[in-house]
């Protein structure tokens, strides 16, 4: 069933996952797929339409700060800071859990994500539904997030009960995942809110250091999505990054290389190519950002066979540009 935004449908909605059944709905960031977090058999069907690893958690979503408290066990001085700046927004604080959220939802862990989006549908859905909303990406595991609730469906069809169309989301790429359930907040995943802004509320908090490679055999990572090639195309993406000009004179020439195949390029400038299927990402970080798993998609509906993306860092959404573009091309990156 495909939703509007308008009262009925969001009461339908909050209806649909009080009693147990699955929603997609628009966020800022990309488009979740959520279940009660309360109900335990609700969140397993998350798991089984999405095909998910049980070993990858899931965020609770909530509209109301002081749900916080309900959710965790302790929330120290700079975990509130945090909090108090950057919610509502793109922004997910990992703390210790309280026995209200069921296993199902943190895997295992004795942690829980927690977010407050700031996209008003997504928080009207929220209170109609009166329970938090644990809620992953709204794709098939290892498929490029959903922007759009065209991504949804195609996806989705057959395997949840509805999908709320709020349009496209603003910020294109998933949450900034801050931990700070321990004694020094640690950036596990890049997004909407910067490294720099973190750093202004909580000057000690660091990156983790997986954020821009891949894990080795055998490694047991903090985050646990960050062991699983994500965002993945069909196409076979590699990233070309660094001065523009080179970038450039670097692709023309695996262009050629490249002739017996369908390319595909996704530039930051206007069309400097002849030969291949060019889409623009966008000349700032933001709107690459915003347009980044949209343009896997279409590379993908357009038959494209190889994809090279030109990246160079030009603004605070760079990290999680970069982030999600190395993952899309399973670590494969030149440097011009
Ligand atoms: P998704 O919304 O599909 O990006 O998935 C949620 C992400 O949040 C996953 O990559 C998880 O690894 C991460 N996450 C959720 N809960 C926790 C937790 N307790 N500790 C660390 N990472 C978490
Ligand atoms: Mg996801």
């Amino acid at each position: 069933m495909i939703l509007g935004t308008d009262e009925r449908s969001i009461e339908k909605a909050g209806k649909i996952i009080a009693g147990g059944g699955l929603v997609a709905f628009p966020t800022e960031t990309v488009y979740g797929l959520g279940a009660s977090a309360f109900r335990e058999d609700s969140v397993k069907k998350i798991y089984e339409a999405k095909g998910r690893p049980s070993d990858n958690p899931l965020i609770v979503h909530i509209a109301d700060v002081t749900d916080i408290d309900r959710l965790t066990a302790e929330c120290s001085e700079k975990a509130r800071a945090l909090i108090e700046a950057f919610m509502p927004g793109p922004f997910t604080v990992i703390l210790k859990k309280s026995g209200a959220i069921p296993d199902t939802v943190t895997a295992g862990m004795d942690t829980v994500a927690v977010r407050y989006p700031e996209n008003e549908t997504a928080q009207r859905l929220i209170r109609a539904a009166g329970v938090p909303i644990a809620a992953p990406s709204a794709n098939l595991s290892g498929k490029p997030s959903p922007t759009e609730a065209r991504h949804v469906i195609d996806d989705m069809t057959g395997r949840i009960d509805a999908v709320i169309d709020g349009g496209s989301c603003d910020v294109g790429v998933e949450s900034t995942i801050v931990d700070a359930s321990g004694v020094i907040p640690v950036l596990l995943r890049p997004g909407g809110i910067t490294y720099e802004q973190i750093k202004s509320v909580v000057p000690e908090a660091v990156i983790d250091p997986n954020i821009l490679r891949s894990l080795d055999e055998g490694e047991r990572p903090r985050c646990p999505g960050m062991k699983y090639k994500h965002y993945a195309p069909e196409a076979e993406v590699t990233v070309v990054e660094g001065d523009m000009a080179a970038a450039r004179r670097k692709i023309g020439e695996l262009l050629e290389e490249n002739a017996d195949k369908v390319c595909g390029v996704l530039t930051m400038s206007e069309n400097a190519y002849d030969s291949a299927v060019i889409l623009c990402g966008g000349k700032t970080n933001r709107e690459y950002a915003r347009n980044l798993f949209a343009m896997l998609r279409e590379f993908d509906r357009l038959g494209v066979e190889v994809v090279f993306a030109e990246f160079e860092e030009r603004d605070g959404y760079g990290l999680a540009v970069r982030n999600r573009l190395y993952k899309a091309a399973a670590q494969r990156v030149i440097h011009v």
